[in-house]
């Protein structure tokens, strides 16, 4: 299921404790009839105004948080009908009258053909200099895909990244081009008119 409608009205069980499964149970409150997420530790990777949010809903009793709970088994036939959860520390079991679970418990990014290419990695990711060039002569890369010291996984840096990379890779394919390092308006103190 990837639309919220499809929810509207059901009651859902979300297991998770990452920004996906914190963002899916605050997005489907107003839609789903009752929403309860299940995480097995008490901490959250979720960005902290996220939990807390989330947490208010709890205490407000629009949805309910439950830690630290893992999934025993879903039951149905052609449909999801119950899930069977447990506290990991007890072992006890509560059975949850469900119409849909939301498994969010991470993404595996693989490199594909991307691997086979010689470029060079680190932690599964492309290494990249200042200018987003790669190891490879002419090969610049931006995004989540790179790593550099400080990297963070946002979209707001890929952005930027994406800009430093398109500007680095026009220069090398035409070297007659210069970098430009800012607005094209821009001009240096030495140079401006006086
Ligand atoms: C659940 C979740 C919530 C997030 N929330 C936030 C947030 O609130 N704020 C924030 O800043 N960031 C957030 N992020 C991170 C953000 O999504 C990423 O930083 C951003 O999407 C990275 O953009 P990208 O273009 O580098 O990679 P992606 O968005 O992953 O795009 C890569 C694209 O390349 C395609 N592709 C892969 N392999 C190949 C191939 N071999 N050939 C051709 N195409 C290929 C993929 O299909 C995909 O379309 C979140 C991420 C997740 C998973």
């Amino acid at each position: 299921m990837r639309s919220k409608a499809e929810f509207q009205g059901k009651r859902v069980l979300i297991v998770g404790g990452g920004d996906s499964a914190v963002d899916w149970a605050l997005n489907l409150l107003g839609t789903a009839q009752e929403i309860t997420l299940i995480h097995r530790r008490p901490q959250f990777r979720a960005h902290e105004a996220s939990v807390k949010e989330l947490m208010k809903a709890h205490e407000e009793g629009r949805l309910k948080v439950l830690t630290p709970y893992e999934v025993r088994r879903i039951e149905g036939e052609t449909w999801v009908r119950k899930a069977v959860i447990f506290q990991n520390q007890t072992q006890e079991e509560v059975e949850l009258e469900v119409d849909a679970v939301l498994i969010l418990a991470g993404y595996l990014t693989k490199l594909g053909p991307l691997a086979g290419w010689g470029l060079e990695l680190e932690k599964n990711k492309i290494k990249v200099d200042t200018t987003m060039a790669t190891n490879l002569p002419g090969v610049y890369a931006c995004g989540d895909i790179v790593s550099y010291p400080g990297k963070l996984p946002l979209i707001v840096l890929g952005f930027g990244e994406a800009a430093i990379a398109a500007n680095h890779a026009a220069a090398y394919a035409n070297p007659a081009l210069k970098v430009n390092p800012g607005h094209s308006s821009e001009k240096s103190e030495e140079k401006a008119p006086a």
